[in-house]
């Protein structure tokens, strides 16, 4: 498999008040593979979208790297050569309506991306670029010299999917693109993003604030918790093996469907709070919710650590030197 993105030691801090710092994105690692999806989970202020935005350059990194085929996308950069990144790494994100300028019709809206990197030579062949790119995501010509607000959220979610398609991307992040959506639109839209996949060979990352949302659409997923990766790994793997008591704890919060295996299951309850990123537990971040905390996981951070093949973990639980004699 050949990476397309790496993400080496990646921090992103953000400075909140006169000694505040809030570490949104403390040291995270992993690599996205050319043509996969990666999901990437966590409740809300875990650092999921913050690490999107850090790697395709919305955010400057406090820290790390960022390489794209190869090449830091953080280092020195001259403007011509950011176009050039800026056009291969493409966004849609979770408020379709928001991300829309609703002064401007469905038309300029996808064609901005095809003027900035004049993709287009005439106002024909844009025109016509722009009609192609609404009917790839399931609108239609007539569609262009509207506005957003007349169209339902689904149909701006694919305005958005569009105007992400019109420079030609090959990696898009989906920042919860289907969270603000109806149940029966969600459908819709995944599966145009997967047919868009197969056909313009995409690599996503898809961002979603819980498991079960991306269980089904993404080859490995990853599991955030205050801003570091708590767990990484295929997504069967992760389903039936997950390590981590976090993604444990997260699994055992989504319903199945046979009532049998519900009733029969165990519901893993976190206590208390997701404490606050400007200042986290010492040692394991997970500490003052895991039902498995040991003394040391207040004393020393877990490494991250490829526990199984292709499946990396951060918990002591898995470290030779701690896990056999626990010292609760
Ligand atoms: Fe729980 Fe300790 Fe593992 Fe953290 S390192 S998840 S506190 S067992
Ligand atoms: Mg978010």
């Amino acid at each position: 498999k050949e990476k397309l993105l790496e993400v080496k030691n990646l921090k992103r801090y953000f400075k909140v008040g006169p000694k505040a710092v809030l570490k949104a994105v403390d040291d995270v690692s992993f690599d996205i593979y050319k043509g996969e999806t990666l999901g990437l989970v966590g409740e809300s202020g875990c650092g999921k979208s913050t690490t999107g935005r850090t790697i395709i350059r919305l955010y400057d990194a406090t820290d790390g790297k960022v390489l794209f085929n190869g090449e830091d996308i953080h280092g020195k950069k001259s403007k011509k050569e950011l176009k050039k990144f800026n056009r291969k790494m493409q966004m849609i994100f979770q408020d379709p309506y928001a991300s829309l300028n609703p002064r401007m019709t469905v038309k300029d809206i996808i064609a901005e991306g095809i003027d900035i990197h004049g993709l287009a030579k005439s106002n024909k062949e844009r025109n016509e670029r722009v009609y192609q790119l609404l009917e790839t995501v399931g609108l239609n010509r007539e569609h262009a010299n509207r506005y957003p607000h007349e169209f339902s959220g689904g149909q701006r979610q694919r305005i958005g999917i569009a105007r992400a398609l019109a420079v030609d991307p090959e990696f898009i992040i989906a920042d919860e693109p289907i969270s603000a959506l109806d149940v029966s639109i969600q459908a819709q839209v995944v599966n145009l993003l997967q047919e868009l996949q197969d056909k313009h060979g995409l690599t996503y990352l898809f961002i979603a604030h819980d498991l079960s949302m991306v269980q089904h659409i993404s080859d490995r997923v990853g599991v955030m918790y205050l801003g570091h990766m708590a767990e990484l790994a295929n997504s069967d793997e992760l389903y039936e093996h997950a390590l981590h008591p976090y993604t444990q704890a997260l699994l055992s919060a989504i319903p199945v469907a046979d009532p049998e295996v519900e009733r029969s299951r165990e519901r893993i309850i976190l206590e208390g709070d997701v404490p606050s990123p400007i200042s986290p537990p010492s040692g394991c971040r997970f500490r003052t919710r895991c039902p498995h905390a040991m003394d040391i996981c207040a004393q020393v951070e877990p490494r991250w650590q490829e526990a199984r093949k292709g499946h990396w973990v951060a918990c002591h639980l898995y470290d030779d030197e701690y896990k056999s004699g626990s010292n609760k």
